[in-house]
């Protein structure tokens, strides 16, 4: 059984002493039934991983004892995902996968179509935080609130490449598209971000205004329609591949 890996909002020093809530000390002495002396394992997304053991075990909670880091502190390459919520299941989905494929930032837009107005972030964040920990991640993506495309695009940081995932065709594939943005974060490189619509696709003048838009690229994934969980899981898997982390 792997050494269970935790995500702590606290300081991570040698000694440090890490009070867990309720939920994970439930986690740690009920599920995973571990008693004082046992291993874990810890990051907060700034200190890097460090070797833990458990304390004193009680009702209440239960504490941690920082031992020695075991891996440096990195960031995932800054890449930022905008994506339209579809239904619950689908969301957590795209959370779930985005945060192992390496995201650094999730923002959900609300498009024309977009049907589910209500996105509960704290919900969402607490899938990316679960995700983080399975996947062996340092950090934990960041999840806005739900804005409205518009706003998003307002604001843009215009040095940012926005691919957007254009399911009407007549766009290149990723890998051309993203020829020339340079490498991962840590390489120096930029940053990026890409778009993924709703259910029901991209309206005819949100795509002309999409288009017009200078930081845009336009990218096709394939000739077939993908599920926006499906576009999202390969679009990022392209991206990685070809200008990310997963570059040898
Ligand atoms: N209902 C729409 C499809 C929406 S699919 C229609 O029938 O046209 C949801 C989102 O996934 C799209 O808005 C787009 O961002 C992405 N997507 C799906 N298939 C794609 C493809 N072949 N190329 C590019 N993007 C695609």
């Amino acid at each position: 059984m792997p050494v269970p890996r935790l995500f702590v909002a606290t300081p991570l020093a040698p000694a440090a002493e890490i009070e867990l809530g309720d939920a994970q000390a439930r986690y740690l002495t009920s599920v995973l039934r571990l008693g004082p002396g046992a291993r874990v394992l810890l990051f907060n997304g700034a200190d890097g991983e460090w070797s833990a053991e458990v304390g004193s075990v009680g009702k209440r909670g239960a504490t941690l004892v920082c031992r020695e880091a075991t891996r440096p502190q990195i960031l995932s390459p800054d890449l930022l995902l905008l994506f339209a919520p579809v239904k619950r299941a689908g969301t957590d989905l795209i959370v779930e996968k985005a945060t192992e494929l390496g995201v650094r930032t999730l923002q959900p837009v609300l498009t024309r179509r977009t049907q589910s107005e209500s996105v509960r972030t704290d919900r969402l964040r607490a899938i990316a935080i679960e995700a983080a920990e399975q996947t062996e991640r340092l950090d934990v993506p960041e999840i806005f609130e739900a804005t409205p495309l518009g706003k998003v695009l307002g604001r843009w940081d215009a040095t940012r490449r926005l691919l957007f995932a254009d399911e009407a065709g007549d766009a290149r594939s990723v890998p051309p598209a993203l020829a020339g943005n340079g490498g991962p974060a840590e390489a120096g490189g930029t940053n990026m971000a890409l778009l993924i619509g709703p259910e029901g696709g991209f309206e005819p003048d949100e795509r002309r205004m999409l288009r017009a838009l200078a930081f845009v690229t336009p990218v096709s994934l394939g000739p077939r329609i993908l599920r926006a969980e499906t576009a999202v899981i390969a679009a990022l898997a392209l991206i990685q591949a070809h200008w990310g982390d997963w570059q040898g």
